[in-house]
């Protein structure tokens, strides 16, 4: 199949060649045209996979027609999902006069609301909170809206977003085309896409068992809990590793921080600049959770008033300074020294 196929308008056709994009992936082969006939879809695929595209193509393909209004709606749960999407967006739509928006959690509100008040839109990415927080301001008028994407489903109610989308799917009309994203189908996306969905084709073209994209490798290091901060700060100190996210439970400290000389860390609740500076500078790290919390604790004994009072501090980092010089010879000679399972 080849995106000639698809008839798209002479612009959008331009505009992902001039993208790179020369072949439809899978994801796209199989979802364009459903997408183009005006199914409903759930679009099983991973990241990678050209699903954004599959998307992004026939939307803005249908709203190059008509007068500025807010058409499409793409719900995503990351503001870093969200700068992508928006991106690849004006990419695809950059020989159009297609108007593209982003709106998210942790950017000013008063600043994203000038902008859609000032300036229409046919398109908008959004994460569901902050939409919700733009449309109770009266500044969108969802009455115009005949697309509605969920991007990354599993991950939206994963991270307890489904309240949201469901307010949002109470505001939109009931007359639209519903598209959803995902690699997985948690119960309470099923739930959700039963609500949202009428009569969905599903596409589906996930790796059976979900492999690790190309090139990565998957390393499991079972480490006795006091020995996992020396273990992480050894790996993190390789040269080879340039760029690491932390997926980590409980929540780490609230300022953005730096976790070595090297190393800028920041976390999910951390401001966009923070966030866009770690993530510009040649060697970073961002940690989405805790574990930061307890390594950043140990890499800076002496440095963090908060924790220094807890009884359980002198016998624990003794214990970790007794057993650093195994766990990192340990770490040093890779994976398998830890018993690692690795899938590529
Ligand atoms: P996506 O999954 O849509 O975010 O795409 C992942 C990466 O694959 C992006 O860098 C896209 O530019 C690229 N890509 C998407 N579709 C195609 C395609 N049909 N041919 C080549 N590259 C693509």
């Amino acid at each position: 199949m080849t995106f000639a196929s698809f008839g798209l308008p002479v612009p959008i056709a331009k505009g992902i060649r001039a993208a790179g994009l020369t072949e439809p992936t899978a994801i796209q082969s199989k979802a364009i045209p459903v997408i183009m006939q005006g199914n409903d879809i759930i679009g099983v695929a991973e990241s990678g996979s050209g699903k954004t595209g599959a998307y992004l193509i026939p939307l803005l393909s249908r709203f190059l027609d008509r007068s500025i209004r807010l058409r499409g709606i793409i719900l995503v749960p990351t503001r870093e999902l969200a700068a992508y999407v928006e991106t690849r967006a004006r990419d695809y739509a950059r020989f159009t006069d297609l108007k593209i928006g982003v709106v998210y959690t942790g950017s000013p509100l008063a600043a994203q609301e000038r902008q859609l008040r000032d300036e229409p839109i046919h398109l908008l990415v959004a994460t569901p909170g902050r939409l919700l927080e733009l449309h109770a301001r009266g500044v969108l008028n969802f009455a115009d809206v005949e697309i509605l994407v969920i991007e990354e489903g599993d991950r939206t109610v994963g991270l307890g977003l489904a309240p949201d989308v469901r307010k949002l799917l109470k505001l939109l009309p009931e007359t639209r085309q519903t598209l959803l994203f995902t690699l997985t189908m948690p119960p309470e996306l099923n739930r959700l896409a039963k609500e949202a969905l009428v009569e969905p084709v599903r596409v589906d073209v996930a790796p059976i068992a979900a492999r690790p994209a190309a090139g990565i490798t998957q390393a499991i290091y079972p480490v006795p809990r006091e020995l996992k901060f020396d273990l992480l700060d050894d790996l993190l100190s390789r040269t080879e590793v340039r760029s690491t996210i932390l997926f980590t439970r409980p929540a780490p400290p609230r300022s953005g921080w730096r976790a070595s000389s090297s190393a800028t860390a920041t976390r999910s609740r951390c401001s966009t600049s923070i966030r866009t500076r770690a993530s510009a500078s040649a060697r970073w790290t961002i940690c989405v959770a805790g574990v930061c919390r307890s390594w950043w604790r140990a890499r800076r004994p002496r440095a963090a008033s908060t924790w220094r009072a807890r009884r359980t501090w002198s016998t624990s980092t003794s214990r970790r300074r007794r057993r650093t010089t195994s766990t990192v010879s340990a770490a040093a000679a890779g994976p398998t020294r830890w018993a690692t399972r690795s899938r590529s």
